[in-house]
């Protein structure tokens, strides 16, 4: 019988886990499988931990993993992939954003398919403020147009996955994170589920607007070299009209005697072009800057606590 793990990343969730616990474990044990449940407390400020141990005390089927500061949601992620010792893995929102109930179509559709994985997209984005909506459509359009890796509209990170797939993502073992990319980079056969949108069931969403921004452009970079390729052909570009206007102005001052006049016009072209090189600069700047962080190889987490198994410490 096939052991299916699911990988839950906790920050200042307290008020949700007795919600999601009770919830998921009616679904787990509606399914009749062998199961765990791997709780990853991502250096929460609230008593997260303690509901954890209590839920560990009380159910054997919890483990959790409690790490020594908040490493964000993609270490907590990381960190669940490399110790889940299920035949089957998925990753899933404390929050009941990924409904427990989809569990058991999942596991068919993945049972029954010639598929390496079962992925969620929400088709609604309600409940969601608008300007967030219209860049995280953007953002998935123009990401799919510059990397390789396929990125779909909505996608959630709720997946149920084989194990080939889950050893292929925890051999990606880079530092600079981006799920939604090494889902789609590594492949395998993906069937989606669609689904509306469900709205958090307590507490607040952990991602502002910046935090989300700096995500997504952390994704272009780790996947795309594209704004590398458009700092290359905006420098050309520039280059060729400079010679087009040089030889105007060669002309004008040759055939009519023209004198160029103008120092406002100099100090704006000076300045436009000053303006460019420092935005080329900061785009090269961001590469070498995660270049940089992949050079340390740092650990992605720290496991300050957790419930009986040896914590695998992944590079
Ligand atoms: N999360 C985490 N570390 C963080 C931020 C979030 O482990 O630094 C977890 C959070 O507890 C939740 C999931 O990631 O289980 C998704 O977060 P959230 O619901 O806040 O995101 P949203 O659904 O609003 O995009
Ligand atoms: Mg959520």
């Amino acid at each position: 019988m096939k052991k299916i793990s699911l990988i839950i990343p906790c920050y200042n969730e307290e008020e949700s886990l007795p919600l999601f616990y009770r919830e998921v474990t009616g679904v787990m044990e509606g399914l009749g499988r062998e199961y765990e449940l791997i709780f990853v407390n991502d250096g929460s400020k609230d008593d997260t931990l303690l509901a954890l141990k209590k839920m560990a005390e009380r159910d054997g089927h919890v483990i959790y993993l409690s790490f020594s500061r908040n490493f964000g949601k993609e270490a907590a992620m990381y960190a669940g992939f490399c110790n889940a010792q299920g035949d089957y893995v998925a990753v899933m929102d404390a929050d009941m954003q990924d409904p427990p109930a989809l569990l058991p179509r999942m596991l068919e559709m993945l049972e029954s398919g010639e598929y390496d994985s079962v992925a969620t997209r929400r088709v609604s984005r309600t409940h969601e403020p608008p300007v967030r909506s219209w860049f995280a459509r953007k953002f998935y359009r123009i990401m799919n147009r510059i990397s390789d890796a396929e990125i779909v509209d909505g996608a959630r990170d709720f997946r149920l996955m084989k194990r080939d797939m889950v050893d292929a993502i925890v051999s990606m073992s880079e530092y600079n994170r981006f799920s939604k990319g090494i889902f789609g980079w590594i492949g395998f056969r993906t069937c989606w589920l669609p689904y509306e949108n469900v709205e958090r069931a307590a507490g607040e969403t952990k991602w502002s607007f910046w935090k989300l921004f700096r995500y997504a452009v952390n994704g272009v970079i780790s996947f795309s070299e594209a704004p590398l390729n458009i700092a290359s052909w905006s420098g050309i570009f520039m280059t060729v009209c400079s010679c087009f206007m040089l030889l105007l102005i060669v002309f004008r001052r040759l055939l009519f005697g023209d004198p160029v006049a103008g120092w406002a016009s100099t100090i704006c072209v000076i300045i436009f072009i000053g303006g460019i090189q420092l935005f080329c600069l900061g785009i090269m700047g961001q590469y070498i800057a995660k270049t940089y962080m992949e050079t340390k190889h740092r650990p992605h987490y720290i496991v300050a606590e957790t419930n009986g198994r040896d914590v695998i410490r992944c590079k």
